[in-house]
Parts: C-alpha cells; structure tokens; sequence
C-alpha cells in the first residue's frame, strides 16, 4: 500500500490515461513505455508557497500558493493559474498532468504545468484582487520566466489579474518578457486568446459532426446544451450561434438558466452574461429584485428558466451536441446516461475532465456497441486545446516582437483542431482494433498520441532509457 497522501483528482486523472493506454496494443508494441509512464507521473518539480496580504479593511490575510511544474521535455512549463478555494495539490496536479499531453497534441513546443491559490476573488475588491496578484507573483516571479515556465489564466484568472501579475513580475525583475499568456492586445497578447478555447472547442466538434455524418451534417439546426458561463462557456456558446446551432442553456456554481425558444440564446443575451460575470455576479442575480437595469430588460422571463443547484444536462429536453464548460466531474454516470437519453450524438469537453470516469464509460460503452448511431465522447486535452495553442502562438509573436491579425491567428486555431481531431483519430486505428463500422474513441487516440510523442521526447533527453 502506498504511504503517499491520497490525491483522488490526481489519480482519476492518471487512471483514466494509463487504462487507456493498457487496453491499446501500445505497450504490446512498445513494452518500454511503461517505464516512462511511471517517470511521466511524477512532476519535475513542485513550488508551494504562502501569500500574505492585506483585505479593505487592513486585516491580514494568508493564502497558499502552488506551481507544478510537471514535464519540460517539450517546451518550457506551461498551463494555466487557477484562483479558487478548492484548490489543492490534488487538482493541480491533475491539471498538470493533462496539460503535458494536450501540450504535446497541439504540436508546439510546449511543456506542462499548472499552478494557482486557494483564494477566493468572489465578494473581493478590484483593490484585493490587486493585492493578491502582487503577493502571489512576489513569490512566483522566482520560479518562472519566458524559457521556464511561462503560466497562464483559468478558473478566476482573467485578463484583468494577468495584468496585475504581469505587472508585479516586470517590477522585481525589470524585464519586459513574454513571461505569462492571455495578456492585453496593447501590452503583448494576441488576437483570439479569449476565444481560442470556446472557439476552438467548437472547431473541434465540428470535424466530429462532419467526420460521423459523412458530410452530410454541420452545426446548423443541432440543439447544444452548455455548462459555464465564463471564459470558454461564452465565446463556446458564440461560435455555435454563429454556425447555426441553438444555445438551450447555461450554467454557473449555483444554478443552470435554460431557454425552451426555438431561437435559443442570442449574442447580446451571451454579452449580458459576460458583463454580469466580469461584475462577479450569480447568474441567480439576472431574476433578482436588484438585477441591474440593463439585465431586467435583456431577460425575460418568459424565456428563461433559473433552475437553483443544478447542472443543465437533465433540464433541457431533446439535445444533439453537449458542451461541458465550467469544471472537472460535472457529467456524472447518471447524467451520462441522461444525455443519452437525450439523443446527445456529441459530447466534448471545454473544460478540463469534465466527465467522470463512470461517465466516460458510458458513453464508450455506447459508442462501441451501437456502430452508426453511438454517441461520440471527445476528452478535454483534444477538444479544449485551442487556448493553450493560442498561448503558445502568443509566446511566438512576442519573441518576433510582432502581431498577427485576427485572421492570422483564427486560421492558425482551426489548423491545429483540425490537426489534434486527426491525430487523435488516426492513432486510434493504429492501436485500438474495434472494426471499420465502429467511430474511432478519441480519447484512446489522443491520449495514446500525446503520450508517444512525450514519452519520445523524454527518452531523447535521457530521462529514461
Ligand atoms: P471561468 O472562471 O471564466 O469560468 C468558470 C465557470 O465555471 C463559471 O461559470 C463558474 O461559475 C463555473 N464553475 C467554477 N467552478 C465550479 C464548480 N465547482 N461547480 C460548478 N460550476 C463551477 O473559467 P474558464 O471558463 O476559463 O474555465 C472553465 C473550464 O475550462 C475549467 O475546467 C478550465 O480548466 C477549462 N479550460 C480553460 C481554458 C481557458 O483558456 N480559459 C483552457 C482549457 C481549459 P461561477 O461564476 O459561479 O464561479
């Protein structure tokens, strides 16, 4: 038995790698790769760290501060920087984890990290926040650096803190680098990081509709159900309305808001969301008694439906696409099953193991024994790449020193879906035989392909042999 502390989100998400890579012929072909699986397991270094500051009302505060840096054969550590209060090692090292892989499945180069605080930014000033992006960098700027480690955003990290943190970096070490990712267009971010990761998601399903349906089907008239409604929720939800799919619901921690019209959520009703959501505000708030001006005219309640503590999968009737945006383990076995019941035809992740291990048995059960008409599940470090892709995209213009333009950038985007979808699917036939008749399980190939090229890398390096 081991003596190691348990790390339930850590090991899910080794698990849900390695069983993939059992039940393939990979380690028939190439035995030697389970040696590098178990020294790809454990991180290349761990940083923690305390952060002191000081609230509005001069009272001390402390927080822990964490940064895993997991696996450099590819690229400097990169990943992003999670602000939350469930945030522990455990979930860190999950993230980690699947970023080396999906790293390695954008083709850039790119190692993987990730870090963050278990601070809180609900209910805190902007004066706060501030506070605490300098006391948590004061002690990061050590660690990273534009060749190190390079962090970005995620769960409670907006632009708005990488510009606090990308300021308090550029004071300690007086030097203007390309150090972190999702920065302001004036000051070295690039066109399309906000999008990139709903955006891309969305690229992704669409090689998945086009692939399955032989052509014959795209987004248009398809009904999307959508958890989240931050970053990847959003511009997700945009890009579906732009191709033609319907939005039936979205979602934050405290409840789900559905629409039964036929015409689905709107653009400015998505905006609306947005300016609530940089307010910091519950999407509870949009029906309240102090709703904002704007919000009281914008939703009706006609339209909508504010279901308190649930998640939307069970609420939305008929669907044909489902998108899970918001966090880890929000489809479990019975909403899985539910979906199914649905007549979901597409699941893929926005964010990062949203799907349960009992849920991602499910759906490749079903996709396994039921040949043209199965569901077709599409894991996190292949379908929500698009972000880091454009991440690394950024480090490139600001070592060139120059920008790329919308066009540019959102060409790049699509390429690189284009690509992970393929690699994925490709490295499934290779290793996976389930017979011509049966989609190809994209989270076998994905995982199997990041692995290789890694675990290649690594090899090369000398850091197994
Ligand atoms: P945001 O902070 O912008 O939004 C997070 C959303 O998820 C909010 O709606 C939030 O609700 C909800 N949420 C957070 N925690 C929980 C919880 N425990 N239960 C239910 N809902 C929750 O984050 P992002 O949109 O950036 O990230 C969403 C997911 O996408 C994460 O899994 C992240 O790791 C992943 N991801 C993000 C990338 C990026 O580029 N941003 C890249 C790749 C993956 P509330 O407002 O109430 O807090």
């Amino acid at each position: 038995m081991s003596n190691l502390p348990s790390e339930p989100e850590f090991e899910q998400a080794y698990k849900e790698l390695a069983s993939t890579l059992e039940n393939s012929t990979l380690f028939q072909q190439h035995p030697e790769y389970r040696k590098a699986l178990k020294i790809a397991s454990i991180p290349e270094r761990v940083i923690q760290f305390r952060v002191v500051w000081e609230d509005d009302k001069g009272e001390l505060q402390v927080n822990r501060g964490y940064r895993v840096q997991f696996n450099s054969a590819l690229g400097p550590y990169k990943g992003g920087l999670r602000f939350h209060p469930s945030v522990n090692l455990s979930i860190l090292k999950f993230l980690g984890f699947e970023q080396i892989f999906k790293n390695a499945l954008t083709g850039l180069n790119m190692g993987g990290g990730k870090g963050g605080a278990d601070f809180d930014p609900k209910g805190k000033s902007d004066n706060e926040i501030r506070k605490f992006c300098v006391g948590f960098m004061t002690e990061l700027s050590r660690h990273i650096g534009a060749d190190t480690d390079v962090p970005a955003g995620d769960i409670g990290v907006s632009p708005r803190e990488i510009g606090f943190m990308f300021g308090q970096y550029k004071k300690i070490r007086n030097q203007w680098e390309g150090v972190l990712t999702g920065k302001g267009l004036s000051w070295g971010g690039s066109l399309i990081r906000p999008e990139a990761t709903g955006f891309g998601l969305v690229y992704y399903v669409q090689h998945m509709i086009q692939h399955a349906s032989k052509g014959s089907e795209t987004f248009a008239g398809k009904r999307v159900v959508i958890s989240g409604s931050g970053n990847v929720a959003q511009y997700a939800a945009l890009k579906v309305i732009e191709l033609g799919g319907t939005v039936v619901s979205l979602s934050d921690s405290q409840g789900s808001l559905i629409t039964e019209s036929p015409e689905g959520f709107t653009p400015a009703e998505i905006e609306g969301i947005a300016a609530l959501k940089v307010a910091r505000k519950q999407l509870s708030s949009i029906f309240s008694a102090d709703a904002d001006a704007h919000n009281n005219t914008l939703f009706s309640q006609s339209k909508f439906k504010y279901i308190p503590n649930v998640r939307p999968w069970l609420h939305v009737g008929k669907v044909d696409v489902a998108l899970p945006c918001a966090t880890q383990n929000e489809i479990s076995s019975e909403e899985a099953q539910g979906l199914i019941d649905a007549g979901v035809k597409y699941v893929a992740e926005g964010s990062n193991m949203g799907s349960t291990q009992g849920a991602i048995d499910i759906f490749e059960a079903h996709r396994e024994s039921n040949k043209n008409n199965s569901i077709w599940y599409a894991p996190g470090k292949a379908a929500n790449l698009g972000g880091v892709a454009v991440s690394g995209l950024e480090m490139a213009q600001n070592s060139a020193r120059l920008n790329w333009t919308r066009e540019e950038v959102d060409r790049k985007l699509q390429d690189i879906m284009k690509s992970s979808f393929e690699n994925g699917l490709e490295t499934a036939k290779r290793f996976v035989s389930e017979g011509e008749e049966v989609l190809p399980s994209l989270v076998a190939g994905s995982n199997i392909a990041g692995f290789m090229k890694v675990a290649a890398a690594m090899k090369d390096q000398g850091d197994w042999w």
